[in-house]
Protein backbone atom coordinates (compact mmCIF):
# COMPACT_ATOMS: atom_id res chain seq x y z
CA UNK A 1 0.00 0.00 0.00
CA UNK A 2 1.25 3.01 -1.09
CA UNK A 3 -0.71 6.14 0.47
CA UNK A 4 1.78 8.57 -1.37
CA UNK A 5 0.84 7.68 -4.81
CA UNK A 6 -2.88 7.11 -4.06
CA UNK A 7 -3.14 10.42 -2.81
CA UNK A 8 -1.90 12.15 -5.41
CA UNK A 9 -3.72 10.22 -7.57
CA UNK A 10 -7.11 11.12 -5.66
CA UNK A 11 -6.16 14.84 -5.88
CA UNK A 12 -5.64 14.59 -9.14
CA UNK A 13 -9.67 14.42 -9.17
CA UNK A 14 -10.54 15.77 -6.27
CA UNK A 15 -9.93 18.36 -3.75
CA UNK A 16 -9.97 17.24 -0.24
CA UNK A 17 -8.77 18.76 2.94
CA UNK A 18 -6.32 17.87 5.47
CA UNK A 19 -9.33 15.58 7.47
CA UNK A 20 -10.63 14.43 4.82
CA UNK A 21 -7.67 12.88 2.71
CA UNK A 22 -6.44 11.55 6.34
CA UNK A 23 -9.08 9.80 7.28
CA UNK A 24 -8.86 7.43 4.05
CA UNK A 25 -6.04 6.39 5.65
CA UNK A 26 -7.04 6.16 9.24
CA UNK A 27 -5.89 2.87 9.55
CA UNK A 28 -2.74 2.70 9.10
CA UNK A 29 -0.58 3.16 12.13
CA UNK A 30 -2.19 5.37 15.51
CA UNK A 31 -1.85 8.19 17.48
CA UNK A 32 -2.39 10.24 14.49
CA UNK A 33 -5.43 12.15 13.87
CA UNK A 34 -6.68 12.59 10.45
CA UNK A 35 -5.72 15.88 10.27
CA UNK A 36 -2.17 15.21 10.64
CA UNK A 37 -2.21 12.29 8.09
CA UNK A 38 -3.51 14.02 5.80
CA UNK A 39 -1.20 16.99 6.13
CA UNK A 40 1.62 14.43 6.50
CA UNK A 41 0.90 13.28 3.20
CA UNK A 42 -0.09 16.55 1.42
CA UNK A 43 3.51 18.10 2.82
CA UNK A 44 5.68 14.88 1.57
CA UNK A 45 3.62 15.41 -2.26
CA UNK A 46 4.73 18.99 -2.00
CA UNK A 47 7.93 18.04 -1.33
CA UNK A 48 7.74 16.00 -3.96
CA UNK A 49 6.08 18.05 -6.31
CA UNK A 50 7.96 21.09 -5.61
CA UNK A 51 11.12 18.86 -6.84
CA UNK A 52 9.95 17.97 -10.10
CA UNK A 53 8.69 21.66 -11.28
CA UNK A 54 11.81 23.12 -10.50
CA UNK A 55 14.37 20.18 -11.61
CA UNK A 56 12.69 18.47 -14.11
CA UNK A 57 9.96 20.96 -15.22
CA UNK A 58 7.09 18.82 -15.09
CA UNK A 59 4.20 18.21 -12.39
CA UNK A 60 2.71 21.63 -11.92
CA UNK A 61 -0.83 20.24 -12.42
CA UNK A 62 -0.39 18.35 -9.48
CA UNK A 63 1.11 21.10 -7.42
CA UNK A 64 -1.65 23.36 -8.80
CA UNK A 65 -4.26 20.65 -7.40
CA UNK A 66 -2.42 20.11 -4.29
CA UNK A 67 -2.30 24.43 -3.37
CA UNK A 68 -6.35 24.30 -4.14
CA UNK A 69 -6.78 22.16 -1.29
CA UNK A 70 -5.78 24.93 0.83
CA UNK A 71 -1.94 23.76 1.98
CA UNK A 72 -0.18 26.20 3.35
CA UNK A 73 3.42 25.68 1.76
CA UNK A 74 2.11 24.99 -1.47
CA UNK A 75 -0.01 28.09 -1.75
CA UNK A 76 2.89 30.10 -0.87
CA UNK A 77 4.90 28.39 -3.57
CA UNK A 78 2.61 28.42 -6.16
CA UNK A 79 2.24 32.24 -5.47
CA UNK A 80 5.83 32.98 -5.41
CA UNK A 81 5.89 31.74 -9.03
CA UNK A 82 3.89 34.69 -9.75
CA UNK A 83 0.77 31.64 -10.12
CA UNK A 84 -2.77 31.82 -9.07
CA UNK A 85 -4.09 29.48 -6.77
CA UNK A 86 -7.59 28.65 -6.67
CA UNK A 87 -8.79 27.38 -3.29
CA UNK A 88 -11.12 25.22 -3.82
CA UNK A 89 -13.98 23.44 -0.80
CA UNK A 90 -13.58 19.95 0.04
CA UNK A 91 -15.34 17.49 -2.15
CA UNK A 92 -16.47 15.11 0.47
CA UNK A 93 -17.00 17.95 3.51
CA UNK A 94 -17.62 20.87 2.22
CA UNK A 95 -15.10 22.12 5.13
CA UNK A 96 -17.32 20.77 7.26
CA UNK A 97 -14.80 19.21 9.19
CA UNK A 98 -12.71 22.58 10.15
CA UNK A 99 -15.84 23.82 11.88
CA UNK A 100 -16.24 20.73 14.21
CA UNK A 101 -14.29 22.07 17.20
CA UNK A 102 -16.28 24.94 16.70
CA UNK A 103 -19.68 23.70 17.84
CA UNK A 104 -18.09 23.09 21.38
CA UNK A 105 -18.90 26.06 22.66
CA UNK A 106 -22.33 25.52 21.99
CA UNK A 107 -22.63 22.17 23.12
CA UNK A 108 -21.28 23.31 26.70
CA UNK A 109 -23.83 25.96 26.97
CA UNK A 110 -26.77 23.59 25.74
CA UNK A 111 -25.55 20.75 28.32
CA UNK A 112 -25.58 23.41 30.94
CA UNK A 113 -29.16 25.03 30.20
CA UNK A 114 -30.70 21.76 30.30
CA UNK A 115 -29.84 21.43 33.77
CA UNK A 116 -29.37 17.31 33.49
CA UNK A 117 -26.81 15.87 36.38
CA UNK A 118 -25.19 12.97 34.46
CA UNK A 119 -21.87 11.31 35.09
CA UNK A 120 -21.51 9.78 32.18
CA UNK A 121 -22.28 10.94 28.38
CA UNK A 122 -21.84 10.28 24.39
CA UNK A 123 -21.71 11.98 21.50
CA UNK A 124 -23.43 11.08 18.04
CA UNK A 125 -23.43 13.13 15.06
CA UNK A 126 -25.77 13.89 12.41
CA UNK A 127 -23.79 14.38 9.39
CA UNK A 128 -26.05 15.15 5.57
CA UNK A 129 -26.37 11.98 3.82
CA UNK A 130 -24.66 13.67 0.40
CA UNK A 131 -21.69 14.19 2.72
CA UNK A 132 -21.87 10.30 3.82
CA UNK A 133 -22.21 9.10 -0.03
CA UNK A 134 -19.55 11.10 -1.29
CA UNK A 135 -17.36 9.62 0.86
CA UNK A 136 -18.44 5.96 0.03
CA UNK A 137 -18.28 6.76 -3.63
CA UNK A 138 -14.33 7.85 -3.32
CA UNK A 139 -13.75 4.97 -1.05
CA UNK A 140 -14.70 2.44 -3.78
CA UNK A 141 -13.66 4.33 -6.42
CA UNK A 142 -10.13 4.22 -5.05
CA UNK A 143 -10.64 0.61 -3.76
CA UNK A 144 -9.85 2.51 -0.07
CA UNK A 145 -9.64 -0.38 2.50
CA UNK A 146 -7.74 2.30 5.52
CA UNK A 147 -10.51 4.73 6.00
CA UNK A 148 -12.78 5.63 8.96
CA UNK A 149 -16.20 6.58 8.63
CA UNK A 150 -16.38 10.78 9.19
CA UNK A 151 -19.31 10.46 11.54
CA UNK A 152 -16.58 8.13 13.46
CA UNK A 153 -14.06 10.84 13.73
CA UNK A 154 -16.65 13.95 14.23
CA UNK A 155 -17.80 12.03 16.88
CA UNK A 156 -14.07 11.41 18.76
CA UNK A 157 -12.74 14.68 17.99
CA UNK A 158 -16.24 16.45 19.32
CA UNK A 159 -16.20 13.69 22.29
CA UNK A 160 -12.28 14.20 23.13
CA UNK A 161 -13.04 18.03 23.65
CA UNK A 162 -16.00 18.29 25.35
CA UNK A 163 -15.06 15.66 27.85
CA UNK A 164 -12.51 17.94 28.46
CA UNK A 165 -15.14 20.58 28.85
CA UNK A 166 -17.13 18.52 30.91
CA UNK A 167 -14.80 16.57 33.07
CA UNK A 168 -17.15 14.07 32.61
CA UNK A 169 -16.20 10.60 30.82
CA UNK A 170 -17.49 9.28 27.73
CA UNK A 171 -19.51 6.27 28.02
CA UNK A 172 -19.72 4.52 24.65
CA UNK A 173 -21.97 1.37 26.07
CA UNK A 174 -24.13 2.59 28.68
CA UNK A 175 -24.15 6.58 28.81
CA UNK A 176 -26.29 9.05 30.97
CA UNK A 177 -27.00 10.91 28.35
CA UNK A 178 -26.39 10.81 24.28
CA UNK A 179 -25.61 14.59 23.01
CA UNK A 180 -26.94 14.58 19.80
CA UNK A 181 -25.37 17.46 17.70
CA UNK A 182 -25.87 18.00 13.62
CA UNK A 183 -22.84 19.43 12.29
CA UNK A 184 -24.12 21.30 9.34
CA UNK A 185 -26.72 23.18 10.95
CA UNK A 186 -25.09 23.04 14.70
CA UNK A 187 -28.90 22.12 16.20
CA UNK A 188 -27.96 20.14 19.37
CA UNK A 189 -30.43 18.12 21.09
CA UNK A 190 -30.01 15.63 24.40
CA UNK A 191 -31.17 12.21 24.96
CA UNK A 192 -31.61 11.25 28.41
CA UNK A 193 -31.57 7.70 28.76
CA UNK A 194 -33.29 5.25 31.06
CA UNK A 195 -32.03 3.71 34.64
CA UNK A 196 -33.28 0.34 35.64
CA UNK A 197 -33.53 -0.04 38.84
CA UNK A 198 -33.69 -4.23 40.64
CA UNK A 199 -35.39 -5.50 43.55
CA UNK A 200 -37.60 -7.85 44.50
CA UNK A 201 -40.83 -7.67 45.81
CA UNK A 202 -43.12 -9.03 48.49
CA UNK A 203 -46.54 -8.54 49.03
CA UNK A 204 -48.41 -9.23 52.06
CA UNK A 205 -51.70 -8.25 51.00
CA UNK A 206 -53.82 -9.03 49.04
CA UNK A 207 -55.81 -7.11 46.18
CA UNK A 208 -52.62 -5.06 45.12
CA UNK A 209 -52.11 -4.53 41.59
CA UNK A 210 -48.86 -4.55 39.76
CA UNK A 211 -49.76 -1.62 37.67
CA UNK A 212 -53.13 -0.45 37.12
CA UNK A 213 -54.74 0.98 39.26
CA UNK A 214 -58.28 -0.20 40.15
CA UNK A 215 -60.89 1.57 42.19
CA UNK A 216 -61.74 0.04 45.46
CA UNK A 217 -58.65 -1.92 45.63
CA UNK A 218 -55.64 -1.12 48.34
CA UNK A 219 -52.90 -0.23 45.77
CA UNK A 220 -50.33 -1.39 43.04
CA UNK A 221 -47.11 -1.41 43.12
CA UNK A 222 -46.60 1.12 40.54
CA UNK A 223 -48.23 3.65 43.32
CA UNK A 224 -45.79 2.20 45.95
CA UNK A 225 -42.59 3.09 43.28
CA UNK A 226 -43.72 6.51 42.43
CA UNK A 227 -41.46 8.36 45.01
CA UNK A 228 -38.70 7.75 42.48
CA UNK A 229 -40.20 9.20 39.87
CA UNK A 230 -39.01 12.72 42.27
CA UNK A 231 -36.22 10.78 43.06
CA UNK A 232 -34.67 10.53 39.87
CA UNK A 233 -36.87 13.75 38.73
CA UNK A 234 -37.82 11.41 35.88
CA UNK A 235 -40.94 11.91 33.19
CA UNK A 236 -42.60 8.42 33.93
CA UNK A 237 -41.65 5.03 35.58
CA UNK A 238 -42.44 1.43 34.43
CA UNK A 239 -42.36 -1.52 35.90
CA UNK A 240 -40.67 -4.77 34.63
CA UNK A 241 -41.68 -7.87 36.19
CA UNK A 242 -40.94 -12.00 36.50
CA UNK A 243 -44.40 -12.31 35.38
CA UNK A 244 -47.04 -11.50 37.68
CA UNK A 245 -49.78 -12.36 40.30
CA UNK A 246 -53.50 -12.18 40.52
CA UNK A 247 -54.36 -8.68 42.62
CA UNK A 248 -55.84 -11.04 45.05
CA UNK A 249 -52.63 -13.33 45.25
CA UNK A 250 -50.12 -12.10 47.84
CA UNK A 251 -46.48 -12.60 46.92
CA UNK A 252 -44.55 -13.84 49.60
CA UNK A 253 -41.44 -15.64 50.40
CA UNK A 254 -38.33 -14.54 48.30
CA UNK A 255 -40.26 -12.00 46.20
CA UNK A 256 -40.74 -11.44 42.31
CA UNK A 257 -37.95 -9.89 40.37
CA UNK A 258 -38.63 -6.59 39.37
CA UNK A 259 -37.02 -3.77 37.27
CA UNK A 260 -38.56 -0.55 37.69
CA UNK A 261 -37.32 1.54 34.57
CA UNK A 262 -36.64 5.28 35.24
CA UNK A 263 -37.73 7.01 31.99
CA UNK A 264 -35.96 9.84 31.23
CA UNK A 265 -34.98 10.91 34.42
CA UNK A 266 -32.74 14.79 35.38
CA UNK A 267 -30.58 13.28 38.22
CA UNK A 268 -28.60 10.17 37.28
CA UNK A 269 -26.46 10.94 40.54
CA UNK A 270 -28.65 8.94 42.58
CA UNK A 271 -27.21 6.45 44.68
CA UNK A 272 -28.59 3.26 45.67
CA UNK A 273 -28.54 4.04 48.85
CA UNK A 274 -30.92 7.20 48.54
CA UNK A 275 -33.30 4.01 46.20
CA UNK A 276 -33.52 2.25 49.00
CA UNK A 277 -34.63 4.79 51.48
CA UNK A 278 -37.32 5.90 48.99
CA UNK A 279 -38.53 2.11 48.68
CA UNK A 280 -38.40 1.43 52.03
CA UNK A 281 -41.25 3.32 53.33
CA UNK A 282 -44.34 1.54 52.30
CA UNK A 283 -45.94 -1.45 54.37
CA UNK A 284 -47.85 -2.84 51.66
CA UNK A 285 -45.29 -3.57 49.50
CA UNK A 286 -41.90 -4.86 50.63
CA UNK A 287 -39.23 -4.41 48.12
CA UNK A 288 -35.87 -6.82 48.84
CA UNK A 289 -33.46 -3.73 49.70
CA UNK A 290 -30.61 -6.65 50.32
CA UNK A 291 -31.33 -7.24 46.23
CA UNK A 292 -31.37 -3.38 45.24
CA UNK A 293 -29.14 -2.52 42.27
CA UNK A 294 -28.55 -0.67 39.15
CA UNK A 295 -29.05 -2.99 36.43
CA UNK A 296 -28.36 -3.53 32.50
CA UNK A 297 -30.98 -2.65 30.27
CA UNK A 298 -30.95 -6.09 28.94
CA UNK A 299 -31.93 -7.43 32.00
CA UNK A 300 -35.60 -6.49 31.45
CA UNK A 301 -35.73 -9.03 27.94
CA UNK A 302 -33.85 -11.86 30.77
CA UNK A 303 -36.71 -10.63 33.19
CA UNK A 304 -39.21 -12.06 31.16
CA UNK A 305 -37.85 -14.80 29.36
CA UNK A 306 -36.39 -16.32 32.55
CA UNK A 307 -40.06 -16.08 34.16
CA UNK A 308 -41.49 -18.70 31.64
CA UNK A 309 -38.43 -21.31 33.13
CA UNK A 310 -38.77 -20.42 36.80
CA UNK A 311 -40.05 -23.06 39.29
CA UNK A 312 -42.43 -21.53 41.45
CA UNK A 313 -44.22 -22.70 44.75
CA UNK A 314 -47.74 -21.77 45.39
CA UNK A 315 -50.27 -22.31 48.44
CA UNK A 316 -53.76 -22.35 47.86
CA UNK A 317 -56.68 -22.69 49.86
CA UNK A 318 -59.58 -24.40 48.07
CA UNK A 319 -63.26 -25.63 48.80
CA UNK A 320 -65.27 -28.60 47.59
CA UNK A 321 -68.46 -29.04 46.87
CA UNK A 322 -68.13 -32.84 48.56
CA UNK A 323 -66.11 -33.84 51.35
CA UNK A 324 -62.49 -34.73 50.70
CA UNK A 325 -61.30 -38.02 51.95
CA UNK A 326 -57.75 -39.57 52.26
CA UNK A 327 -57.95 -41.46 48.89
CA UNK A 328 -58.36 -37.94 47.46
CA UNK A 329 -55.40 -36.92 48.66
CA UNK A 330 -53.03 -39.70 48.14
CA UNK A 331 -54.70 -39.31 44.13
CA UNK A 332 -53.23 -35.78 44.38
CA UNK A 333 -50.13 -36.89 46.71
CA UNK A 334 -48.82 -38.88 43.77
CA UNK A 335 -49.18 -37.45 41.07
CA UNK A 336 -45.94 -36.25 39.62
CA UNK A 337 -44.80 -34.05 36.42
CA UNK A 338 -48.24 -33.53 35.61
CA UNK A 339 -47.87 -31.76 31.57
CA UNK A 340 -50.81 -29.34 32.12
CA UNK A 341 -52.68 -27.61 29.19
CA UNK A 342 -54.51 -24.31 29.61
CA UNK A 343 -56.61 -22.41 26.73
CA UNK A 344 -56.13 -18.68 27.62
CA UNK A 345 -58.56 -18.73 31.16
CA UNK A 346 -62.55 -17.21 30.71
CA UNK A 347 -61.35 -14.10 33.14
CA UNK A 348 -58.90 -13.15 30.99
CA UNK A 349 -60.01 -10.82 28.03
CA UNK A 350 -58.16 -11.76 24.96
CA UNK A 351 -59.54 -11.98 21.17
CA UNK A 352 -57.16 -14.75 20.46
CA UNK A 353 -57.18 -17.81 22.10
CA UNK A 354 -53.96 -19.16 23.25
CA UNK A 355 -53.10 -23.10 24.52
CA UNK A 356 -50.45 -23.32 26.48
CA UNK A 357 -48.57 -26.25 28.40
CA UNK A 358 -46.91 -26.06 31.93
CA UNK A 359 -45.61 -29.12 34.13
CA UNK A 360 -46.92 -29.12 37.63
CA UNK A 361 -44.17 -31.12 39.38
CA UNK A 362 -45.69 -32.12 42.75
CA UNK A 363 -48.25 -31.33 44.82
CA UNK A 364 -48.91 -31.48 48.74
CA UNK A 365 -52.26 -31.28 49.98
CA UNK A 366 -52.88 -30.94 53.75
CA UNK A 367 -57.17 -31.35 54.73
CA UNK A 368 -58.11 -28.31 56.51
CA UNK A 369 -61.59 -28.87 56.77
CA UNK A 370 -63.95 -31.70 55.28
CA UNK A 371 -64.50 -29.79 52.43
CA UNK A 372 -61.30 -27.53 52.75
CA UNK A 373 -58.17 -28.31 51.33
CA UNK A 374 -54.80 -26.39 51.55
CA UNK A 375 -52.87 -27.46 48.29
CA UNK A 376 -48.80 -26.83 47.89
CA UNK A 377 -48.11 -26.78 44.32
CA UNK A 378 -44.75 -26.98 43.05
CA UNK A 379 -44.86 -25.87 38.95
CA UNK A 380 -43.46 -24.40 36.15
CA UNK A 381 -43.93 -20.56 35.60
CA UNK A 382 -46.32 -19.28 34.04
CA UNK A 383 -48.87 -21.58 34.92
CA UNK A 384 -52.53 -20.36 35.63
CA UNK A 385 -52.66 -22.04 39.21
CA UNK A 386 -56.42 -21.14 39.97
CA UNK A 387 -57.35 -22.78 36.68
CA UNK A 388 -55.17 -25.81 37.85
CA UNK A 389 -57.18 -26.69 40.44
CA UNK A 390 -60.52 -25.71 39.55
CA UNK A 391 -60.48 -27.09 35.78
CA UNK A 392 -62.12 -23.40 34.13
CA UNK A 393 -64.72 -25.79 32.68
CA UNK A 394 -62.98 -27.83 30.83
CA UNK A 395 -60.88 -25.39 29.36
CA UNK A 396 -57.43 -26.93 32.11
CA UNK A 397 -56.51 -30.33 31.98
CA UNK A 398 -55.89 -31.77 33.93
CA UNK A 399 -57.00 -30.39 37.01
CA UNK A 400 -57.51 -31.21 40.50
CA UNK A 401 -61.06 -30.75 40.11
CA UNK A 402 -60.80 -33.28 37.01
CA UNK A 403 -58.49 -35.71 39.18
CA UNK A 404 -60.90 -35.44 41.80
CA UNK A 405 -64.25 -35.86 40.11
CA UNK A 406 -65.34 -32.93 42.48
CA UNK A 407 -65.87 -29.13 41.83
CA UNK A 408 -62.85 -27.38 43.62
CA UNK A 409 -62.73 -22.94 43.60
CA UNK A 410 -59.75 -21.27 45.27
CA UNK A 411 -60.65 -19.28 48.09
CA UNK A 412 -57.06 -17.55 48.53
CA UNK A 413 -53.74 -18.58 46.74
CA UNK A 414 -50.23 -16.97 47.22
CA UNK A 415 -46.60 -17.22 45.66
CA UNK A 416 -44.51 -18.49 48.58
CA UNK A 417 -41.36 -18.94 46.41
CA UNK A 418 -39.80 -17.87 43.12
CA UNK A 419 -36.65 -20.00 42.50
CA UNK A 420 -34.34 -18.17 40.02
ZN1 LIG B 1 -13.10 17.48 4.10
Amino acid sequence: MDPIGKAASILDRYTLCAHCLGRLFALMGYGLENHERGTAIMNLLNMVHVYEVRNEGRGLERLLALASTGHRATVDYVRSLGLKVDLRPCYVCGGLMDRVEGLVDAVVDAVAKSGIKFRTFEVGTRIDEAILAREMELVKEFGITTSENIKREANRRLGRLIRRRLGKPVDKNRPDIVIVIDVESGSISIERMPIYVYTRYIKHSRGVTQVQRIPGMVGSIRDEVEPLKRLFMAEDLYLHAAGREDMDVRMLGNGRPLVIEVSKPMNYEVTIEEVARTLSGSGLVMFRLDELRYAAPGEVTALKAEAKTHVKLYRALALSDRPIDEGDLKRLEEARNLVVSQLTPRRIKRRRLKRRRRTVYSMWPYLVGPQVVELFIRAQGGLYVKEFIDGDMGRTTPSVSEMLGARLSVVELDVLAIYD
